[in-house]
């Protein structure tokens, strides 16, 4: 057995996370080159046939049912790959794990932060969006100290869960018709629609969870479609996206939303994970933030979008993964709330309760729909 000290040592040393072992897996040559944006019938059924073997090097804190949904593999194939005790399997710092990824992230980058006065492992932690658990987990030397002290060197591995990328591509945009003719009448919260215009089933785009509840006004539904659009063409995720309500076929009240009422609004599930299963996420951790930031810009790049409602807590995510796509707080500030509190500023992406599985947009007034209001 090896000791607890060299173990340390090994996950402070900066090993190399994941190594890739082979260019081939099965059908990942022949597939490969479309990239994943454009799903096909069922985006996660695309994913299987392009898995790739590779290493994983354990650092401390690692966890079998973490990693499994990390390369988006199952925690017993897992097990099974590595001949691990099913019963009690266990994983050593610095030995190597094989996996046949399904899921291939940028290797997990570590850095080291230097204890500054004021410094607490709540603060740390919130700092580089993990939890205060998981940052213990990945600093055994300091297992069981409530504080930390200047100069402490506290080791933090950010994370690559999202494979999401930009990309440049001049693929054509996968939009098909919508039924022409359906305008907004009266204010989101009062209104109705005029020859309501149902969502179109668009696959390789988008599902529809519920048609009945899923009519609109022909322009909302086109800036909808037109923003997913560009969304899929222009990232690299390949999970679903979920449209969960937007009206009744008339428009009216729709329980249990306010608004939803005009052929406007529209829910949409937050992005999860690649490798995760359903569609409704469990945690923040479960939902792909770099996803849902191409999502939410390119629909507000349609210039067509009045609002996007997110919980608080959820924006600060969604924050993080704009930055970490290159926006800087000055281009952020319009867009997103967050950092500023509830209820200040005038970003389009704004804080109403009840929004952190999902997110709702409404659409402007199109430019025929004389008599649709912004409010009441
Ligand atoms: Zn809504």
């Amino acid at each position: 057995m090896e000791s607890r000290r060299h173990l340390t040592r090994v996950a402070a040393s900066g090993v190399a996370v994941a190594v890739l072992l082979a260019p081939a897996g099965v059908g990942a040559a022949s597939s490969g080159a479309r990239g994943s944006a454009v799903a096909d019938d069922d985006g996660a059924a695309k994913n299987k046939s392009e898995r790739t073997w590779i290493k994983h090097e354990v650092i401390a804190g690692d966890l079998i049912a973490a990693l499994a949904r990390r390369y988006g593999v199952t925690r017993s194939e897992l097990i099974r790959w590595n001949k691990l005790d099913p019963e009690r399997p266990v994983i050593v710092i610095g030995r190597s794990l094989r996996v046949y990824a399904k899921i291939v992230p940028p290797p997990r980058e570590r850095r080291v932060h230097v204890v500054v006065k004021g410094d607490s492992w709540s603060g740390i932690a919130s700092k580089y969006d993990v939890s205060q658990r998981v940052l213990r987990r990945w600093n055994p030397k300091y297992k069981g100290r409530r504080s930390l002290y200047v100069g402490n060197l506290v080791i933090v591995w950010l994370d690559g869960t999202s494979t999401v990328q930009k990309k440049v591509t001049d693929e054509p945009l996968p939009l098909v018709p919508v039924k022409q003719g359906a305008r907004s009448i009266g204010a989101p919260t009062s209104g109705r629609i005029y020859a309501a215009a149902p969502i179109p089933e668009n696959k390789p785009l988008y599902t529809v969870l519920r048609p009945r509840l899923s009519f609109g006004a022909t322009h909302s539904i086109e800036q909808l479609q037109l923003g997913i659009a560009r969304f899929r063409r222009d990232y690299t995720y390949g999970g679903r996206l979920v449209i969960s309500s937007m009206s009744r076929e008339g428009g009216g009240r729709l329980k249990p939303h306010r608004s939803h009422q005009s052929g406007r609004d529209v829910d949409i599930r937050l992005p999860l994970l690649a490798g995760l299963s359903g569609s409704l996420p469990k945690s923040y951790d479960e939902v792909d933030w770099s996803a849902t930031w191409g999502l939410v810009k390119s629909l507000i790049d349609t210039e067509q979008v009045v609002y996007i409602f997110l919980n608080h807590s959820a924006q600060r995510r969604l924050f993080r993964a704009a930055k970490r796509a290159g926006m800087s707080e000055t281009a952020l500030q319009p867009l997103i709330q967050y950092p500023q509190s509830i209820g200040k500023g005038s970003a389009v992406v704004r804080h109403s309760k009840g929004h952190d599985k999902h997110f709702h947009v409404r659409f402007k007034c199109g430019s025929s729909e004389d008599a649709c209001r912004e409010r009441r």
